[in-house]
């Protein structure tokens, strides 16, 4: 897990794969939305580009694999694992495990044996979905994955018990805790945060882990809410081919307004935007469009900041 963690700072080293909006679990919590019925891939072709994109970018080391629930979509799964595999990317994916009932099918196994990380996500939402994942799905999961030799990383929500009782499903995983968040059906449940002056936030890590969805929406950053549809539309890219992925990116690293949030943070907006706010996507997403209509004002902000006037707005 630190060694996915060092490699999401690197730029250009890591993506997350959104393989599918799709998810048969229904966690009353969940961030993206996934349905049992949602959206997945329709145009094979399309996300056959995708994955060709995406296994040609020569810098990138690691491609985590995540959704909706991959496992949910086996043709698209075994496609994409076998092409990031093939051209020696390392594979993460991100599943609750809900596929663990004995016999786990023979695709599944593949699978992970040309996968090295999983992270198994688990908390009080997950165990009490309509379709939820209890203590014995999750632990058949556990070992499925051990025993396919991946690595294992715990995901639990910062709940009271959540610790002891990954601990006690596997002592030797990784364990990754995370807080909740108020996205997707999350934003019903958990409150916001309170707002802050723009000061004191820190500049955005997440710009090294762009997100490229199956359906060729490429996303600046792996925020939920960015990559299913909602925020700005500069921090977003349609790619058809293969070829396209590649200049998508690079344009997100030449954003000027995203190179602000990612190199100063929210504090070198203070021009653009009125604080105080919630979170950091909070003034960035209000840059970002304040931006498309004034350039001059994100000329006056990039040069404050000291990074140089951007090209075409001097
Ligand atoms: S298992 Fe994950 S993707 Fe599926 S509904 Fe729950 S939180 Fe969402
Ligand atoms: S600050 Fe902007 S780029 Fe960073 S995660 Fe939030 S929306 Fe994405």
């Amino acid at each position: 897990m630190a060694e996915a963690e060092r490699l999401r700072r690197v730029p250009g080293a890591s993506l997350a794969f959104f393989l599918t909006d799709r998810c048969p679990v229904g966690c009353g919590h969940c961030s993206v939305s996934a349905r049992v019925d949602g959206p997945t891939i329709r145009d094979w072709e399309l996300f056959g580009e995708v994955v060709a994109g995406v296994a040609g970018l020569p810098e990138l080391r690691v491609v985590a694999v995540t959704g909706g629930d991959p496992f949910v979509e086996r043709r698209g799964l075994i496609h994409a694992v076998g092409a990031f595999a093939a051209a020696g990317k390392a594979v993460v994916l991100f599943t609750s495990g809900y596929w663990a009932r004995p016999p786990v099918p023979g695709w599944i196994r593949q699978v992970l044996e040309l996968t090295s990380t999983v992270y198994l996500s688990t908390d009080s939402y997950h165990a009490a979905a309509a379709a939820g994942v209890g203590p014995q799905r999750l632990r058949a999961a556990a070992e499925t994955v051990l025993d396919a030799g991946c690595h294992l990383v715990l995901q639990v929500l910062d709940e009271p018990g959540a610790i002891e009782a990954a601990r006690e499903l596997c002592p030797t995983a990784d364990l990754s805790v995370i807080a909740p968040l108020p996205a997707g059906r999350g934003s019903g449940l958990f409150a916001p945060a309170p707002a802050r002056p723009l000061r004191d936030f820190g500049r955005c890590g997440l710009l090294n882990s762009p997100t490229v969805r199956y359906d060729g929406r490429v996303s600046a950053c792996c925020n939920e809410a960015v990559i299913t549809g909602a925020g700005p539309a500069g921090l977003r890219r349609q790619v058809r081919t293969a070829a396209d992925l590649a200049p998508a990116l690079a344009g997100f690293r030449a954003d000027p307004a995203l190179t602000l949030v990612g190199r100063h943070g929210p504090a070198a907006l203070s021009l653009l935007v009125d604080g105080p706010v919630r979170t950091i996507c909070q003034a960035c997403w209000a840059g970002v469009d304040r931006v498309a209509t004034d350039p001059a004002a994100l000329a006056a902000a990039t040069v404050l900041a000291g990074v140089g006037a951007p090209d075409g707005a001097r």
